[in-house]
Parts: structure tokens; sequence; C-alpha cells
């Protein structure tokens, strides 16, 4: 069952919130938010930016960890991701082998829907057998 406090500060649901209002989806109108938080507790948001090119729009996730990356930050201890929508958003393939390249696989990865409910899931139960050099070695 989805809560309502599970994890999540007053910071990051700002964040969120301000990530939805900032999403450029003019194409979609699914507007969808990101907070990565790092291990020393930063928090770094970003959200979708469409393209009339379609396969040049940039997920929320991918957004908020550029924005984490380009800060001198690349590790994460738990990532959220809001939606506009009742249901909750899930990352894109794309984006949880993104999210798995600085994060331990066992980090909580919560979806926060319009309703500001929150599921958690775990990012290996997301991809369980994410690509890993150290592990093709
Ligand atoms: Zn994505």
């Amino acid at each position: 069952m989805p809560s309502k406090c599970q994890g999540m500060t007053k910071s990051i649901l700002e964040k969120g919130k301000k990530m939805l209002k900032n999403s450029y989806s003019p194409y979609s109108e699914f507007q969808v938010g990101c907070v990565a938080v790092t291990h020393d507790g930063q928090e770094f948001a970003g959200c979708n930016i469409e393209n009339t090119s379609y396969s040049l729009t940039v997920c929320a996730e991918v957004s908020a960890i550029s924005n984490m990356v380009s800060s001198g930050h690349t590790s994460i201890q738990a990532i959220f991701i809001f939606s506009n929508s009742e249901q909750f958003v899930t990352p894109c393939g794309a984006c949880r082998q993104t999210i798995a390249e600085f994060a331990d696989h066992d980090i909580p990865v919560y979806l926060v829907n319009q309703k500001n409910e929150i599921r958690k899931h775990q990012l290996s139960l997301l991809i369980p057998h994410a690509f890993d050099l150290e592990l093709q070695q």
C-alpha cells in the first residue's frame, strides 16, 4: 500500500513538485520530476525535457543525474520520481541503467503520484541484471 510519508522530506517534496511545474512536455503533457539524494544528503532535481524530435527527449531521471554529476557528485542513496498521474510511474529501462551507474543496486526508488502517495521499489528489482563492467569480467 502506498503511504504519504515514507522516506520523503518536505524539501524533496517541494523540489519534486517544482520539477513537475518546470517540466518541458508540450507534446505529451506528461510531467515528470526527479530528485536524486546523494550519500552526503544533497538533493539534485531534474524534469523531463521533450523535443519536437522525440528521440532527443530527456527523462527527468537523466536530467536530475546530469545535474548531480555536473555538480561533482556520483553516489545516489535514494531517488524519488514524481509524476502528475494518479498512477505510479516507474523509470524507463534506460533510466534504470543510468540510476544503476551511480547507485548500489539495493537503493530505494520512490515513486510519487499526484496525490503525494509513495510507492517504494528496490533498484535491483527494477533492473535485476543491470549492465555492469565489473560483472562482465
Ligand atoms: Zn527514462
